[in-house]
């Protein structure tokens, strides 16, 4: 095992992060940036670097300042978390140049699923089924041919994209071009390529994604599926394991985990990944891209799996044999996992930053909060809004609704903006209880259509 990370993230994750190296007895070390000097990330770890400006392609981005920091310190490897650059393979292969050890996959398995059209077509070589759609990057001719093959509406994507940032949904042929320029835009600043490609829209879909974990021997498993459908512009906000909708279906079961699986293996998967699947109301699943990276869900699987994620990436990291099989993996219970944001539902989910003067985070059986503030802190506009995750356990579906709207009630953030409230909403709605949802409920809920 390692004597030292350092962490390249901030938040709640970098939190949680800092918490599993000290039970482990590593040390741990913290990046920075000017705005986060006093942020609990930096106290949690051992020792703290500054890396930067606020600004994050200055610090949490700069490459330069983070492997410097990693050097002085003496750390081992890097764990970036999720966001940032834990997708970034050429920060990758520049760890791996000095001699450091990144947690996550390969870069050439993060670049293979890094370009989602080339993604596509890996997964179709593997037999996974995949929305249908173009077979690469298109050029704006071939996309308009291959709309009209498919039908309308489709859905134009940033081939580099992330975040649900630059996606089009195009209902019919005289909006293409346009949503083809936003699209090529979008890429192009958020992720520097204008490579696009396209799928069809599926209609009334759920997002269902897998879990999966492989170590350097070419042994994986799945552990099983989370329910993602609860969304606001295209980001999840309300996560579950397992999926009602799915654990009702056995053959859609059986087919996602062995999709998932046979993915992970045509690219030599290494560590902890995603497999993300969008299903149809008929119970069809089609592959749309895989995260390498530890998602921001993963505590749901935590909770119904009993199995550390962050603990198997370090291991499988440093060399470790996964000794979890198959076999012996099962689902216990329901978890369900609320990320609160600053900001405002009434609103178009607008970030709200500001200061946090009371967070009192709930406590009590099944109930955990992974939290990357505490009172008094500011929340700045230069970084993602989310403040915490409530991630609650129950022994089935039920208890685990109960729990949560329980510790929604007494979950204090003030004077903040935030969307507790909303959050409780989606837990008291009969269509949540009983499971009754696609990926464009949640807005709708915020519109007040339903
Ligand atoms: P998950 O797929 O784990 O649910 P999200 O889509 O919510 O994750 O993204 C997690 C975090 O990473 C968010 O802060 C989001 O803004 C950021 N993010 C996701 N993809 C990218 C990307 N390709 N580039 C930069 N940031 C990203
Ligand atoms: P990102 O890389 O930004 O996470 P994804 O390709 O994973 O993008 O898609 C994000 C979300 O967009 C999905 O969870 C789903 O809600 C929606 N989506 C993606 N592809 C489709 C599709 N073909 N049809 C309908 N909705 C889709
Ligand atoms: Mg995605």
């Amino acid at each position: 095992m390692f004597q030292k990370v350092l962490i390249a993230n901030r938040g709640e994750i970098a939190c949680r992060i800092a918490t599993v190296l000290r039970a482990r007895g590593v040390r741990s070390v913290a990046v920075y940036s000017e705005a986060d000097a006093a942020a609990p990330h930096v106290r949690l770890a051992d020792e703290a670097v500054c890396v930067g400006p606020a600004p994050v392609p200055q610090s949490y981005l700069n490459q330069d300042a983070i492997l410097a920091a990693a050097q002085a310190t003496g750390a081992e490897a890097i764990h970036p978390g999720y966001g940032l650059l834990s997708e970034n393979a050429g920060f990758a292969r520049r760890c791996a140049a000095a001699g450091i050890v990144f947690i996550g996959p390969s870069p050439e398995a993060i670049d293979a699923m890094g370009d989602k059209a080339v993604a596509r077509a890996t997964a179709a070589a593997a037999g996974v089924p995949v929305v249908p759609g173009s077979g690469g990057a298109i050029s704006d001719d071939e996309a308009a041919a291959l709309a009209e093959g498919i039908g309308y509406p489709v859905l134009v994507k940033a081939a580099a994209g992330g975040g649900g940032i630059g996606m089009q949904v195009v209902t019919k042929p005289e909006k293409l071009a346009r949503s083809l320029q936003t699209c090529r835009d979008r890429g192009a600043s958020s992720f520097g390529s204008d490579a696009v490609y396209l799928e069809r829209y599926i209609e009334s879909p759920r997002h269902i994604e897998v879990q999966i974990l492989f170590d350097h021997h070419g042994h994986g498993v799945h552990l099983f599926e989370r329910e993602c459908t609860l969304q606001r512009r295209h980001q999840k906000v309300v996560e579950e394991a397992p999926s009602a909708f799915v654990q009702a279906r056995p053959d859609l079961r059986d087919g996602l985990y062995a999709s998932a699986l046979a993915l992970g293996r045509a690219i030599g998967y290494r560590g902890a990944g995603t497999v993300e699947f969008i299903v149809d109301p008929e119970g069809r699943h089609y592959f749309i891209e895989v995260n390498t990276r530890l998602q921001v869900e993963h505590p749901v699987t935590e909770a119904i799996t009993g199995v550390d994620l962050i603990g198997w990436q370090l291991d499988i990291a440093a060399g470790a044999p996964l000794t979890l099989t198959q076999d012996a993996l099962a689902i216990q219970g329901a978890a369900i996992e609320c990320r609160v944001y600053a900001e405002d539902p009434a609103k178009s989910f607008l970030p709200r930053p500001g200061t946090i003067e009371r967070f009192d985070a709930p406590t009590g059986p099944g109930v955990r909060v992974d939290a990357g503030v505490e009172a008094p802190c500011e929340v700045t506009p230069y970084y993602d809004p989310m403040l915490a995750k409530l991630v609650v356990a129950g022994a089935d579906r039920p208890e685990a609704i109960a729990r949560t709207r329980a510790a929604l009630g007494a979950f204090v953030v003030e004077p903040l903006t935030t969307n507790l409230a909303f959050l409780a909403t989606v837990m008291e709605h009969d269509d949540f209880q009983a499971g009754r949802y696609d990926t464009g409920w949640l807005e709708r809920l915020a519109k007040g259509r339903l």
